[in-house]
C-alpha cells in the first residue's frame, strides 16, 4: 500500500506507533491472555489503564490539584448540553461566538438560561477571533471554543475573566500545546482530533464547579455522579481511554507539551507560508493572527480547481482536504500525530499544483 497522508478533520490521525502497540496488544494485554476489550472495568488491569491515562494526562496538562478528571460519552456535542444543565441553573452565562461549534454550544445553553453573546465573529464569517468581549460580572460562567475546527480560527490566549470561570471546548486542539489553568473553570474534548478514537470525551473540571452543580438531575447527566464514581459510574468506553493512554506515552515520548507545541508551530509555518507566498493563489480564510495551527482552511481561484486539487491530491495519497460541508473551499487538519514530513510533504504538493494549474 502506498504511503497515504491523512489531513482528516476528525476522527482524525493517530501515531503510528500507538496504532502498532495497540495491534501487538489487541489480543493479549499485559500477558493476560485477553484483549483490553474483552475484561471487567473493574479489573486490576483496567484500573490501571485508566489511572495511568490520567496520571500521564495530569502531568502532561499540568492539571492542578483541585480539578477532577473524567472521561465521560456523548462526544463533546454531550457537553453542549451538560455544561449548561449542571452549571447554569436558570442565571447569566457568557458564549464567545466564534463558528459552527460556538453556535450549537449557544443552542444548548439557551435551553437552561439566559445566553449573553459576549462577542462575534459572525459579522465576517467566523475568520477572526473578536476582541473586546463584553462580559457580565455575575455570569456562571464564560464559553470559548479554543478552536474553531470549521473555520480554522483558534485562541492564541484566552480572555482574562477574572473571578468568572472559564469554559473551553478543546476538542480540536487539546494537548496541542500548552494551557495555564489560571482563569478555567472546565476544559472539555472529544478523543477523535488529537489524543484517540471517537468514543470518549475527556472532561477536566474544578472541584468546587463540581460541588455547585445542579441536584435534580438524571444519574449520567450529572458531574458529580462522573466525579464521585472516577469515571466508573457505568462500563466506560474502557478501549478509547486505553488508546489514550497510549498517546499519553507517545506525547512523553516526544518530549511533552513544550516540545509538541513547537513542533505544531513549524508545521502550521509551513503550510501557511506557500499559502501566503503563492501570489494569491492560495487563499487562507481566517484573519492573519487568529489562524489555527490545528486545521489550516484555504481556497483556490476557484470551485473547479478546488476540486481538481482535491482530487488530484488524493490520487498522490493526501486524504481528507475537502473543507467541511458547510463551508466548503479546502482544510488541511495537522493534528499532533502529522508530522512535518507529511506537511512538507503537502506544501511540495501544493507549490507543484499552483505552478501546473495557473
Ligand atoms: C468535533 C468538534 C466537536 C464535536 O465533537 P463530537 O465529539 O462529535 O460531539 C465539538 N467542538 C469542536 C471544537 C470540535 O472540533
Amino acid at each position: 500500500m502506498a504511503k497515504k497522508y491523512n489531513f482528516y478533520a476528525g476522527p482524525a490521525i493517530l501515531p503510528q506507533e500507538v496504532m502498532k502497540k495497540a495491534q501487538e496488544e489487541l489480543l493479549d494485554f499485559n500477558g493476560i491472555g485477553l484483549s483490553i476489550m474483552e475484561i471487567s472495568h473493574r479489573s486490576k488491569d483496567f484500573e490501571g489503564v485508566i489511572n495511568t491515562a490520567e496520571a500521564k494526562i495530569r502531568s502532561l496538562l499540568g492539571v492542578p490539584e483541585n480539578f477532577t478528571v473524567m472521561f465521560l460519552q456523548g462526544g463533546a456535542s454531550l457537553q453542549f448540553g451538560m455544561i449548561p444543565m449542571n452549571l447554569l441553573k436558570g442565571k447569566k452565562a457568557d458564549y464567545v461566538h466564534t463558528g459552527e461549534w460556538a453556535k450549537k454550544a449557544i443552542k444548548e445553553a439557551k435551553l437552561f438560561g439566559t445566553v449573553n453573546v459576549a462577542g462575534s465573529s459572525e459579522d465576517k464569517n467566523f475568520s477572526y477571533v473578536p476582541e473586546n468581549l463584553k462580559l457580565t460580572p455575575d455570569a456562571q460562567y464564560v464559553h470559548v471554543t479554543s478552536n474553531e475546527t470549521i473555520g480554522g480560527i483558534q485562541w492564541m490566549k484566552f480572555p482574562d475573566t477574572g473571578t468568572v470561570p472559564l469554559i473551553i471546548d478543546m476538542s480540536s486542539d487539546i494537548f496541542s500545546r500548552r494551557i495555564d489553568f489560571k482563569n478555567i473553570g472546565l476544559i472539555y474534548a472529544g478523543a477523535q482530533k488529537n489524543i484517540g478514537p471517537a468514543g470518549v470525551t475527556l472532561v477536566i473540571m474544578r472541584n468546587d464547579l463540581v460541588e455547585a452543580c445542579a441536584d435534580n438531575l438524571t444519574t449520567m447527566l450529572s458531574y458529580k455522579t462522573h466525579a464521585k464514581e472516577k469515571s466508573l459510574y457505568n462500563t466506560p468506553p474502557c478501549f478509547a481511554i486505553y488508546i489514550i493512554k497510549l498517546v499519553m506515552d507517545w506525547i512523553e515520548g516526544k518530549g511533552g507539551l513544550a516540545a509538541i507545541e513547537k513542533i505544531n508551530e513549524q508545521k502550521a509555518q509551513a503550510i501557511y507560508g506557500i499559502i501566503d507566498h503563492s501570489s494569491g493563489y492560495y487563499k487562507g480564510t481566517a484573519n492573519v493572527k487568529d489562524r489555527s495551527k490545528m486545521n489550516v482552511t484555504f481556497r483556490l481561484p476557484s470551485e473547479e480547481l478546488e476540486e481538481k486539487f482535491i482530487n488530484e491530491a488524493k490520487k498522490a495519497g493526501f486524504i481528507g482536504l475537502k473543507g467541511h460541508r458547510s463551508v466548503g473551499g479546502c482544510r488541511a487538519s495537522i493534528y499532533n500525530a502529522m508530522g512535518l514530513d507529511g506537511v512538507l510533504a503537502l506544501t511540495q504538493f501544493m507549490e507543484k499544483f499552483a505552478r501546473d494549474n495557473q
